[in-house]
């Protein structure tokens, strides 16, 4: 009945009206019985259908990748087939490319394992015999991997996470302190927030003079080449920049194809400097005798090629665009005029960022979730699971249907605009 309002310009009567409307509107979204989950990053069914042939694939009569029989063990730096694919997408010499198995999170716990007890090739002694490790974090950032540093006793410290990567006069500071070994980037779509680290800042990055020797980028990047938009966004050649800057070492690469081929069942990868690679490779000899080369097999010769990879990219665009292209419309539709939130608009990845008023998201989870809607909880995407400002939600529009996804986001922001109100009349 009051029409759009901007919830900050309201005498204290209309704002008392505005309430009592957003909680009988809540109360029939409690009443309506929702079953609804957009929480995690998960490809649909839909999406994964892509890949059925992958379940066919390679074929009862076809272990062979040239001379390997791929049935065996061996080979720790993975399929050549597979690895001169991502390669080209990624942009890492296929020789300081390995292909793995099927999670790049383990390749990077297990890359932080390994540096905590021997240390990585140019330390000076394990990082678990320093009085400290610290990591730089930005936040929002992805939850798995402050997950890792929190497992094993590193210290996160928070930096913002801005339009175009991390905030580098922060970064600048804190890389003065030597306990500082390490930070973690998603360069491109990141989650949760879909910035994209630019040339400039890459460089910058690559360039910085750190107190610790061994200081390292873990260079997550998890969506390369999982576009929204025909703006295909290159990621910054961090490899090459630090090369060119003196730190050949700094950089640690990881990928994957979970949210390509298959989430459960895909290739991971791992890129670095030559002699990081080899420091890998000493070590993955002692975990495994070899990874599962029939995976990767079947992946390349599902994939292809590069180009392979783009046109099945493309097939997952057109489920996934029509996802964002709905939370964005209503978000809009229903936030847009009373001013209470912002969010993102991502050109791809898997996330949309929703800032809400400070103070007001972890209520509006728990609205959420007593109306039937799960949402990941407030303060995951930051360091020890806390949001200072409590202001951030994180919104993840592959899995559900879009039927689905409509009615949760409708209701999410019903949510929204409740604990705004609950706030402003407090
Ligand atoms: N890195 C980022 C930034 C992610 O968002 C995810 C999954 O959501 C992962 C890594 C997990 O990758 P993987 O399945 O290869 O372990």
């Amino acid at each position: 009945r009051l029409g759009p309002v901007t919830i900050d310009t309201l005498s204290r009567a209309d704002l008392q009206e505005f309430h009592d409307h957003q909680r009988q509107a809540y109360d029939a979204l409690k009443q309506a019985g929702l079953a609804l989950d957009i929480t995690r990053g998960k490809p649909s069914a839909e999406q994964l259908d892509l890949s059925t042939e992958l379940l066919t694939l390679p074929g009862a009569d076809r272990y062979r990748a040239g001379t390997v029989d791929v049935r065996n063990y061996g080979g720790n730096t993975g399929l050549p087939e597979l690895r001169s694919i991502f390669a080209e997408l990624l942009n890492v010499p296929v020789e300081q490319l390995i292909a793995g198995d099927n999670a790049s999170l383990s390749l990077m716990h297990d890359t932080i394992l390994w540096s905590l007890v021997h240390g990585t090739p140019d330390s000076p002694r394990p990082w678990a015999a320093e009085e400290k490790v610290t990591f730089i974090c930005p936040a929002p950032g992805y939850d798995r991997h402050f997950s890792i540093c929190e497992h094993y006793g590193i210290d996160m410290v928070t930096v913002d996470m801005l339009d175009d990567g991390p905030d580098m006069a922060a970064v600048r500071e804190l890389v003065k302190d030597p306990s500082v070994k390490g930070i973690w980037l998603v360069p491109t779509y990141s989650n949760p927030t879909g910035a994209v680290i630019s040339e400039a800042i890459a460089a910058e990055l690559a360039a910085l003079e750190t107190a610790a020797p061994d200081f390292r980028i873990f260079w997550d990047n998890a969506y390369a080449v999982h576009h929204l938009t025909d703006e295909q966004v290159k990621t910054a050649d961090i490899l090459g920049l630090c090369a060119s800057s003196g730190h050949p070492d700094r950089p640690l690469i990881f990928a994957s194809t979970s949210k390509i081929t298959l989430a459960g069942a895909g290739v991971s990868f791992f890129g670095s400097s030559p002699a990081n690679v080899a420091w890998y490779l000493g070590h993955a000899a002692v975990r495994a005798i070899g990874p599962d080369k029939v995976n990767q097999w079947r992946h390349a010769l599902f994939l292809r090629d590069a180009e392979g990879v783009l046109a099945h990219m493309e097939r997952h665009r057109e489920i996934l665009a029509p996802k964002f292209a709905a939370v964005d419309e209503i978000l809009n539709e229903r936030l847009g005029e009373h001013d209470v939130a912002s969010w993102t608009q991502p050109r791809g990845g898997y996330f949309v960022s929703l800032e809400v008023p400070e103070g007001t998201a972890a209520r509006v989870v728990q609205l959420a979730k007593e109306a039937g809607i799960a949402l990941t909880p407030a303060g995951a995407a930051f360091p020890y699971g806390k949001d200072p400002r409590d202001h951030h939600i994180r919104i993840a529009p592959s899995f559900p249907s879009l039927e689905e996804l409509r009615a949760a986001m409708d209701g999410l922001c019903t949510c929204v605009l409740l604990a705004a109100a609950e706030k402003a009349l407090a």
